[in-house]
């Protein structure tokens, strides 16, 4: 497959055209930003990291049967996906209080959250994500109501198949964010999931083991996601 024209330049990663419509090879940078791309830096190694990483995860979530857009790893930094129309909403799922939901609700950081939560944001870096509902995104043609129901089942069974992975690590898969396009009329998983995507703690200390760290100016970002990677059988070794 041909990498061709420059597509989109997102915060993280770069989208590329290529000589077959129906696919895109995605880039990942080791460009790493927060609060809206109020706070940016480069961390040496994280492309490749996320990159890695987001393969196994997505190989994961197909062994448990759920369509994604992962094909096939072609360097460190690059993979090739199928090419998806994508719905500009982002789905959250959280296990335990974290983040905005602390912020917005005042409660307490590490509460537990039973059944688990789930959001919806649009996603406009102009607007800083807002939260919508599902009768906003639908009145908004953003996605119908059946397309949004399919992805609210699929992020829970994510939720599942992933918070046994990372327990299996001694991790809490404390929330995380997931974002869905339609291929052929199928509502399929696309972008990534990687550490910089959701939040995970050690079971025991609570050391916070994502994207937080550098959210927080913790330091060790990029160590922080390989130890997640070993910890769960992600072989980083020849990159
Ligand atoms: P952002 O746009 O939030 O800055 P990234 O830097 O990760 O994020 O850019 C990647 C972009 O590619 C995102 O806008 C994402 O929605 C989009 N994308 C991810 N997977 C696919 C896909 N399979 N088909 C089309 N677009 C995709
Ligand atoms: N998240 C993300 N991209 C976004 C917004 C959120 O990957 O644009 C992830 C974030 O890393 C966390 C989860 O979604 O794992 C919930 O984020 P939250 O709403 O708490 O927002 P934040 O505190 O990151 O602003």
């Amino acid at each position: 497959m041909l990498k061709q024209a420059l597509l989109y330049t997102g915060k993280a990663k770069s989208v590329y055209e290529t000589d077959d419509p129906d696919h895109l090879i995605l880039v990942f940078r080791d460009d790493a930003s927060a609060f809206n791309g109020e706070k940016i830096a480069q961390l040496d190694r994280k492309g490749k990291v996320n990159n890695r990483f987001n393969a196994f995860i997505m190989q994961k979530l197909a062994d448990a049967g759920i369509e994604t857009h992962f094909e096939k790893l072609l360097t460190p930094t690059e993979v090739l996906v199928k090419k998806l129309k994508m719905i500009p909403v982002e789905c959250v799922v959280r296990n335990y209080a974290a983040g905005s939901l602390c912020r917005r609700l005042g409660v307490e950081e590490g509460k537990e959250l039973n059944p688990p939560t789930f959001e919806l944001f649009f996603k406009d870096d102009a607007l800083g994500d807002p939260m919508v509902n599902e009768s906003q995104a639908i009145a908004l043609d953003w996605a119908t109501a059946e397309q949004l129901a399919q992805m609210k089942e699929l992020t829970y069974k994510v939720n599942d198949v992933l918070s046994k992975i990372f327990a299996d690590g001694n991790m809490m898969l404390v929330d995380f964010k997931l974002e869905f396009g339609v291929f052929h009329d199928r509502i399929v998983l696309g972008d990534e999931f990687s550490p910089d995507g959701c939040r995970l703690w050690d079971k025991d200390t609570k050391k916070k083991l994502d994207k937080d760290r550098f959210r927080q100016g913790l330091g060790g970002v990029v160590e922080a996601y390989e130890e997640v990677a070993a910890r769960i059988g992600v072989d980083l070794s020849d990159i």
